[in-house]
């Protein structure tokens, strides 16, 4: 599953923001019973009107949405790379996760203590990036002294190590490794194969408001806004307390909310389609009368590697797909009326996956 680990200093909103996930996520539990419930997972539907709309047509027994996890990673302080405040098991929980959430503080509050005293973002994703740096410094170092000592007997490590050496440079002088322009190389790709470097992870940068900072951006706001467009970041701006007020509103009351709130989306729905979009996923759908499911896939995908999103034994059995464009199973309304239409596509192994694309696998087992 896409997962998001939630990182940043202690007071600056990332319970209030969890809490908001979790009640998202048992809103929603009927639907997801067989998860296992952690209690630092949330796994939050993706709201998507599509899904909504076809289940309209096929009235199915039930409908699932996609799902991101995200996970709450508390407890990252200065020093977590050392193992203060169990800093190193924290840092391993990141690792898992494939892209990170970086809640920042840009509210003033005198009854909300800040760590370091004032309200600085900039400073403050600095604390918090300087210690995720320092802890994928120790693991590369790790590996290229690791493959050192083996060039005796293996010629081939000499480059790995090399340029192992040269990321390991520009990390040690600040720098994150999702910066480096020499990352995606063929040796940097197998050198960090497996390590799973924090800094090397997509990155949304979540500046959290008060009530008032959302129809207007603060100074804070614009700093983090910046500095995430400097490094070609994500960004979403959110108010962690409305969101947490909002979950469980209907309709009419939860439009009504947003907008005495003067937004027109919840910041929740902002951050799962921001990560979904970070970490290039789109959504195929499957529509019969039992369910009504969106499946989560890369951009890019072929069929059979889309089709294994279902179940991985449908990769290799792959046959072919019957596929329906979004547009023209709306348009249409049933699977029948877009045969008879002549609009239902039989696509084969290369076809690549469009976003909303309604699907039947044809498979041996
Ligand atoms: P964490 O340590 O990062 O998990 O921070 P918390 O979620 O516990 O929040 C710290 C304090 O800031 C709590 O008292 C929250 O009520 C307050 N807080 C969090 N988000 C907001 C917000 O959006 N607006 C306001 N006014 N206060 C917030």
């Amino acid at each position: 599953a896409l997962s998001i680990g939630i990182v940043g200093l202690p007071n600056v909103g990332k319970s209030t923001l969890f809490n908001a996930l979790t009640k998202a996520q048992n809103a929603e539990s009927a639907n997801y019973a067989f998860c296992t419930i952690e209690p630092n997972k949330a796994v939050v539907p993706v709201p998507d009107v599509r899904i909504d709309k076809l289940s309209e047509l096929v009235k199915p027994q039930r409908t699932q949405s996609s799902t991101v996890d995200f996970i709450d990673i508390a407890g990252l302080v200065a020093g977590a790379s050392k193992g203060e405040g169990l800093g190193n098991k924290f840092l391993g929980n990141i690792r898992e996760t494939q892209a990170i959430l970086h809640v920042v503080r840009c509210f003033d509050n005198d009854d909300v203590i800040h760590v370091s005293n004032s309200v600085d973002p900039i400073r403050d994703i600095d604390i918090i990036e300087t210690e995720l740096i320092l802890s994928d410094v120790q693991i590369l170092e790790n590996r290229v002294e690791r493959m050192a000592k083996q060039i005796k007997g293996d010629k081939s490590l000499g480059p790995k190590v090399e340029e192992g050496k040269k990321l390991l440079e520009y990390m040690n002088n600040g720098n994150q490794a999702n910066t480096y322009d020499k990352l995606d190389t063929d040796i940097m790709v197998e050198l960090l194969k497996d390590l799973r470097l924090i800094t090397s992870k997509k990155v949304i940068y979540c500046a959290n408001v008060d009530e008032d900072g959302l129809t207007e951006d603060n100074d804070y706001v614009k700093s983090v806004m910046k500095l995430a467009e400097e490094r070609g970041a994500a960004f979403v701006k959110i108010s962690a307390k409305m969101e947490e007020e909002l979950i469980g509103l209907e309709d009419e009351e939860y439009e009504d909310f947003l907008e005495s709130y003067g937004v027109t989306e919840s910041g929740l729905a902002k951050i799962i389609r921001t990560g979904f979009h970070t970490l290039g996923m789109i959504s195929y759908f499957t529509a019969g009368v039992k369910e009504v499911r969106a499946w989560t896939i890369n951009d890019g995908d072929k069929a059979p590697r889309a089709a294994a999103a279902i179940h991985t034994d449908f990769e290799k059995g792959f046959i072919r797909a019957e596929v329906i464009g979004y547009e023209d199973y709306i348009k249409h309304g049933t699977e029948a009326a877009c045969r008879a239409a002549g609009v239902l596509r039989s696509e084969g192994k290369e076809y690549v996956f469009k976003d909303g694309d309604v699907v039947h696998f044809l498979f041996n087992v």
